[in-house]
């Protein structure tokens, strides 16, 4: 049978453990304050950022959206970037995808103060993070790592295997499995014969945005599979990469889509937010 890996009570005890903590700098004068700087008006960017805006809330986190319009130029996004990295009063700064045509995420978010960097976008975190120092590491490939642990699965000296290279999610995914003393392996869209390294996995991550990538040949019995991919389907759901029905009974456990690395992300990027606060305090 395949386990259903949810990352819904994960992702509420790590909110009660920010509550806490964001209740405790509060009472010493340091309320943690987190920023999220938007530049587009697609739909689904304003409804995660509302979730993210209402779950912040709802820890005790001030969240400010800086909404600077789809036409923001580069210069006006990096200009506001560079303002709230010198606001001591701001914590947290995640400045949201997409962006307006022409500007790059890795070239604006150098402005973000890698202090401040609870979404791990500076290209710095990135190369800190695999550096092996210290460094906020993107929410969504921090969710992966706190759900394989929140699940007890070992890492060390196994075969893992990163669907996906994003700066976001696959790449800096590899780097924390490396981390942990897994083998990892990084397929991409120029891999060939996906399912013949993605069988090899004893931990399979999936982050590319294709519904139903990998089925039931892309397995082998009794892999583990954090399905990060989200795909809007017709109806108004969400679906993963991972053909939910192909691997069940195959794999031995499985992130569900919608439920599993997605809550645990916007936990961790208000987990971020309360550590980044403390540290401005020491
Ligand atoms: P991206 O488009 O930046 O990267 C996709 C990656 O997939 C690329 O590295 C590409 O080389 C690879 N790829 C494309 N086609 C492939 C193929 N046929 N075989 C193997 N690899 C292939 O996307 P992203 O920002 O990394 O996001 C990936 C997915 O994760 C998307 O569905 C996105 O919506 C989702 N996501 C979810 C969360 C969350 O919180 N749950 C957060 C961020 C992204």
């Amino acid at each position: 049978t395949t386990a259903v890996l949810s990352g819904a009570e994960l992702a509420k005890d790590i909110r009660a453990r920010v509550t806490a903590t964001a209740a405790e700098l509060t009472d010493a004068g340091t309320p943690p304050r987190l920023a999220v700087v938007v530049a587009t008006d697609d739909e689904s960017t304003a409804w995660y950022v509302r979730s993210i805006a209402k779950a912040a809330a709802k820890t005790g986190i001030r969240c400010d959206v800086v909404d600077l319009g789809a036409d923001a130029t580069p210069e006006r996004i990096r200009g506001e970037l560079t303002a709230l990295s010198e606001e001591p009063s701001v914590h947290g700064i995640v400045l949201q995808t997409p962006l307006p045509g022409g500007a790059c995420l890795e070239e604006l978010a150098a402005a973000i103060a890698p202090e401040k960097d609870v979404d791990g976008a500076n290209p710095v975190s990135l190369g800190r993070l695999s550096a092996g120092l210290p460094a906020f590491a993107p929410a969504t490939a921090a969710a992966v790592l706190e759900l394989l642990d929140h699940y007890e699965i070992p890492l060390s000296g196994r075969r893992a295997v990163v669907v996906g290279r994003s700066n976001v999610v696959g790449r800096p995914a590899a780097q924390l499995l490396l981390r942990r003393d897994a083998t990892v392996t990084v397929c991409h869209r120029y891999t060939r014969d996906l399912a013949a390294h993605s069988r090899q996995a004893e931990v399979l991550v999936v982050a590319v945005g294709r519904i139903g990538l990998i089925g039931a040949e892309h397995i082998s019995p009794g892999a583990v599979v954090i399905d990060v991919g989200t795909n809007p389907t017709e109806d108004g759901g969400l679906v993963g990469d991972v053909d939910e029905r192909a691997v069940t009974g195959l794999a031995a456990g499985l992130t569900p889509v919608p439920g599993g690395v997605g809550p645990v992300t916007t936990a961790l990027l208000l987990r971020h937010t309360v550590e980044s606060a403390w540290r401005s305090t020491a």
